[in-house]
């Protein structure tokens, strides 16, 4: 763990492991943090927080400039610990840091716009004026899927706003976060600005960040059901959260769209992180005007990735992250068959070639699904492409907002009113038009409903790291 600019063991002693899901090979063990830890972390951070809070964002700013450039020097070692422990190809690790390394910048630049205002008064002995200050100490809580950018995410705004953290990373990819720690370290923030707490059982620390009234804010990426939770126990004290939770993304063929073009793009983001990712396709309506083209096309492009080692030239599917989720993804393709749906590939695990020590989940395609299947419903984390054959434009717009979840769509055509249709009527906070990859530091990225609260990158994205005070003077 690294606490007020020390690595520490855990105060039990204790350790966990971190393991290669490709083959199941232990890479090293870290320090398995408790509420002790974590009440030491949160010590260390609100002391750091009087004399960081009061830096000048220029000075903040410079910080964050050093630790984007030795973040992008390490981009190639930083690209081997995530294969190793995540698992995704070598080419899209890297892409990784780089996504990361881009908040680092974007936040350095933007501490310098945290504006307030003036606001005219109606009594002319009176002056109005509205600050921008840091809510204080936060508690982060990231995912294993983007091990190494979700950090950035919340700790390049947390760090620019003023405010100091103390972050606790997915238990399955630790290593991915010491070494990013080890960056921080390297860039000199003083003792405390930003704090790692490893755990083995991520409880313990995220209940000692609830109940201690020193943390202002609780920033979150993960599943639906434990930020739920977490907002809800944050909510018993007020404290203010960020919630990126998970998505069921629709991926909508219009009649006029170019069904190569559209199986394509489709190809290229349903698999990217072998599906496991928030803004993932699960649900593709396909018109059938074009429904066999595209259904072509896609087959042959998925029956051509690889799966394997994402340190072998050409691999494009890594492992699933755990068993329990390889038995989902399972279970969802059966599900599915059972009721009626076709598999034009894959629907299986992998365990030839090496692949049997990993959990490996082939590429798959199932059509016919309709909305009795638990597919249509549950997220998925896979590698599947379940596919929805439609008819009626105005139908597909009310199955596609037609889920809890609300996070990202996607809409193939051509028609410039037809985009704007969808893009001003699907109920998602990210919408890509003839575009797979609308993310950048620089744009907003959140989710409305089940998807979660706030948004992160983009100038909201430091916004929900600073308070508002009025200040009202007679004159
Ligand atoms: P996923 O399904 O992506 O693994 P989780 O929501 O279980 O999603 O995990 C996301 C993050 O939330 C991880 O860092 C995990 O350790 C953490 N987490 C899970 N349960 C809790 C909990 N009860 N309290 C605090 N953090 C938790």
């Amino acid at each position: 763990m690294f606490i007020h600019g020390e690595w520490l063991s855990a105060d039990s002693g204790e350790v966990f492991q971190s393991t290669n899901p490709a083959t199941g090979k232990v890479l090293g063990q870290v320090a398995s943090g408790s509420r002790s830890d974590t009440r030491k972390a949160i010590d260390s951070a609100a002391e750091a927080f009087s004399v960081w809070s009061k830096l000048t964002v220029y000075e903040r700013a410079e910080f964050l400039y050093r630790a984007h450039s030795l973040m992008m020097a390490e981009q190639d070692s930083l690209a081997v610990v995530m294969t190793e422990e995540q698992g995704k190809p070598l080419a899209a690790s890297r892409n990784e840091v780089k996504y990361a390394a881009d908040f680092l910048l974007w936040f350095a630049e933007e501490a310098k716009r945290i504006y307030g205002r003036t606001i005219p008064s109606a009594r002319t002995d009176q002056r109005f004026f509205a600050i921008q200050q840091p809510v204080g100490v936060v508690g982060a809580i990231t995912p294993w899927n983007y091990p190494i950018s979700m950090i950035t995410r919340k700790v390049a705004p947390a760090l620019a706003a003023g405010c100091t953290i103390v972050l606790k990373p997915a238990e399955f990819t630790p290593l991915c976060a010491k070494a990013v720690f080890e960056i921080f370290a390297k860039a000199g923030f003083p003792p405390g600005v930003a704090n790692l707490v490893t755990a083995a059982d991520p409880e313990p620390v995220g209940a000692e960040l609830l109940s201690d009234s020193r943390v202002r804010k609780l920033t979150f990426t993960g599943s639906t059901e434990v930020g739920r939770m977490l907002s809800q126990e944050a909510g018993k004290r007020l404290k203010r959260v960020s919630l990126e939770l998970g998505g069921h993304a629709p991926f909508i063929v219009c009649p006029d769209a170019d069904p190569v073009h559209a199986a394509k793009g489709l190809t290229l983001v349903k698999f990217l992180n072998t599906g496991q990712a928030c803004i993932s396709p699960n649900r593709i309506f396909v018109h059938s005007d074009i429904a066999e083209p595209f259904l072509q096309e896609l087959t042959a492009r998925v029956k051509a990735l690889k799966a394997g080692s994402g340190f072998e030239p050409g691999v494009k599917i890594g492992p699933l992250v755990s068993k329990g989720e390889l038995e989902k993804n399972e279970n969802q393709v059966q599900d599915a068959v059972e009721k009626g749906a076709r598999l034009l590939a894959g629907g299986c695990r992998l365990m030839e070639d090496g692949l049997e020590n990993g959990y490996f989940f082939a590429p798959t395609i199932i059509r016919d699904v309709t909305p009795s299947m638990l597919i249509y419903r549950q997220e998925t984390f896979g590698p599947i492409a379940p596919v929805i054959i439609y008819d009626d434009s105005d139908d597909v717009l009310s199955m596609a907002n037609d889920t809890d979840y609300g996070l990202a769509a996607y809409v193939y055509t051509k028609e410039l009113k037809t985009a704007f249709r969808f893009f001003e009527n699907l109920n998602f906070g990210i919408i890509g038009i003839n575009d797979i990859n609308p993310t950048s530091a620089a744009a907003p990225f959140g989710g409305m409903k089940d998807s979660g609260l706030g948004r992160e990158g983009a100038t909201e994205g430091i916004l929900e790291y600073l308070e508002t005070k009025l200040g009202g003077f007679s004159v």
